[in-house]
């Protein structure tokens, strides 16, 4: 079925049209079968959050902003999942930070990087990492472990949209500032993030670009402050609070 064929008036349009996108990601082998699971459980999360950005998480939006200015090598790392939810914001977002776009996956295959670099340049990147492979994360097994050198390996802040946990953790045990867009705040990764994004990938990519243009003329002050300002662990709190008390 063609995205186009959904019905727009469905309560759960935007939901369905994730679902969509992630399955025809799979179809062209963009996404894994993994990364299907890894779908569903942030649909269970989203659901809990009213399918809304909450106020906490665009002021992480923000934050998260702020610290990619800030880096002299920020990198957005891209995986499946995301290739397949928002190509385009993504290479959007990547410009809007001066970043380098690096594919990095979970499970692995030189097709799919390959599948993954061309439709982001179908989508406009001019160039996109992650296919040298020269470089390592310590702590990890070999495959997950692998990265550009020129990439993720000399980055000092990486946007992480759905990263698994392991790999989070040993990004910031490498003493890069990570910046994380994950559904389910009690995760590894979120916690482990300086700054997590409690949203989805679809919005909260689009949010972003757009706190990166606003921020554009700032300079190195403004942004410090912006970023100091933002406290994970209180941003955490009130997504937690928000799936509690959220009314379905
Ligand atoms: P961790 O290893 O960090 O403890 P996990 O094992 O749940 O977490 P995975 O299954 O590898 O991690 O990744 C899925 C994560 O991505 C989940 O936390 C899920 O909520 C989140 N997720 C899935 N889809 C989206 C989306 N569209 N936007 C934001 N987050 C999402």
């Amino acid at each position: 079925m063609d995205e186009s064929a959904l019905p727009e008036d469905h309560p759960r349009y935007e939901s369905l049209v994730t679902r969509h996108r992630i399955e025809a990601g799979v179809d062209r082998g963009i996404t894994s079968r993994q990364g299907l699971i890894a779908q569903g459980r942030g649909e269970a999360f989203d659901y809990l959050l009213g399918e809304e950005t909450i106020p906490t998480a665009d002021r992480a939006a923000r934050a998260g902003v702020a610290r990619l200015l800030a880096a002299d090598h920020p990198v957005v790392s891209v995986n499946g999942n995301v290739a397949a939810l928002a190509p385009g914001e993504t290479v959007e977002l990547a410009d809007a930070v001066s970043a380098a776009l690096e594919v990095n996956l979970f499970n692995r295959t030189d097709e799919r990087m390959e599948a993954i670099e061309e439709h982001l340049r179908e989508h406009g990147a001019a160039d996109v990492k992650g296919l040298t492979a020269d470089g390592r994360i310590p702590g990890l097994d070999h495959e997950r472990a692998t990265v550009d050198a020129d990439g993720i390996g000399a980055a000092d802040a990486v946007l992480v949209p759905l990263e698994d946990g392991d790999r989070a953790e040993a990004l910031a045990a490498m003493g890069k500032v990570v910046v994380a867009i994950d559904l389910n705040p009690g995760s590894r990764t979120a916690r482990v993030a300086d700054v997590p994004i409690v949203d989805n990938v679809v919005r909260a990519l689009p949010a972003m670009t757009a706190h990166a243009r606003e921020l554009a003329g700032a300079d190195d002050g403004e942004l410090e402050r912006i970023a100091a300002a933002f406290d994970p662990d209180e941003a955490l709190a009130a997504a937690e609070r928000a799936i509690r008390e959220g009314e379905f």
